[in-house]
């Protein structure tokens, strides 16, 4: 299927939903590296990616096509002779700027281990540097991942929620290992079972038998996971009332600061691929009687960011 670049595309009923596309596409690391060059520093050229990255002719080229074929970038001629494309942003591609400046302001805060310094960035509208604060976009307040609660809606289940076969393969082989730039995001929702894992964090579960309930993943699957974010220290182990000899798991404060990424990678999903059956999940503010949808807001001037208004220092 060719996504359209300026208008959602259509998605067959009973099939992955917006969720799993957002994942597909987030958890694929070269592509992040490619689209965060695209929107941050303006990169078009094939050889202006090559440039900057550590990447070779054949990753580059698959991942361009995939991007193409997502509606996300559109090959524009800038030369005849030899014929020669460049690679512009779609509609659908620059709105994903609120899913990379989330993964970028949560990696400068909390992820270690990076290859190379991440750049600073200022609002230009007010000329200060800033991170992003999460807000209702329904009632404009600045609010915390504790004040949002998500469900499942028509479309939503996890079998829908991974990323189908096709996309699995795609972003799997040793030439998908990645630059690194992104360690701790990509353990994150580097793969289905992570991405998932950390979505039923989100949605409530504390138990290792409440995780594998609602994932219907492999024991192994998830205390490897559980492990993982343990040591990542997005979870916590804690003792469990009942039962003596099990822990529960919470999320820290820096499982949670990794929320908004979440939500804008899913916001973006829904917004651009839609399943007839109706949303994946649905938000809501809570305490507040209304629906909750993602606005990230300045922290030098709490003015709403917006994707043009941004520069990387
Ligand atoms: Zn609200
Ligand atoms: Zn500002």
């Amino acid at each position: 299927m060719i996504h359209p670049p300026d208008r959602p595309s259509r998605l067959g009923a009973g099939g992955d939903n917006a969720i799993a596309f957002a994942i597909g596409i987030a958890a694929d690391e070269w592509t992040l590296v490619i689209l965060r060059h695209a929107l941050q520093d303006g990169v078009r050229r094939f050889h202006h990616w090559q440039q900057i990255l550590p990447i070779s002719t054949a990753v580059l080229t698959s991942r361009l096509r995939r991007l193409q074929e997502l509606g996300i970038l559109t090959p524009v001629e800038y030369d005849r002779n030899p014929v020669r494309h460049e690679y512009h942003l779609t509609p659908r591609g620059a709105a994903m700027w609120p899913m990379m400046v989330a993964i970028w302001a949560w990696e400068v805060r909390w992820a270690e281990g990076h290859p190379e310094d991440l750049p600073a960035m200022r609002h230009l509208t007010c000329g200060n540097l800033f991170t992003p604060l999460m807000a209702c976009r329904t009632c404009g307040e600045a609010v915390s991942p504790r004040e949002v609660t998500g469900s499942f809606g028509p479309s939503g289940s996890w079998p829908r929620s991974a990323p189908n076969t096709t996309m699995r393969r795609r972003s799997s082989g040793s030439s998908n290992l990645g630059p690194g730039f992104y360690p701790e995001s990509r353990a994150l929702i580097g793969n289905r079972w992570s991405a998932a894992m950390l979505g039923a964090a989100y949605l409530g579960a504390h138990r290792f038998s409440e995780f594998q309930r609602r994932l219907g993943a492999p024991a192994t699957v998830i205390a490897d996971r559980l492990r993982t974010f343990t040591r990542l220290g997005v979870l916590e182990a804690f003792g469990d009332a009942d039962r003596a000899d099990r822990h529960q798991y919470r999320l820290t404060d820096k499982g949670r600061a990794f929320f908004p990424v979440v939500m804008a990678a899913i916001e973006w999903g829904q917004r651009w691929f839609i399943a007839p059956e109706g949303p994946a999940v649905v938000f809501h503010h809570r305490g507040a009687d209304h629906a909750f949808s993602v606005l990230l807001l300045c922290s030098a001037c709490s003015q709403p960011l917006k994707g043009r208004e941004m520069a990387v220092v």
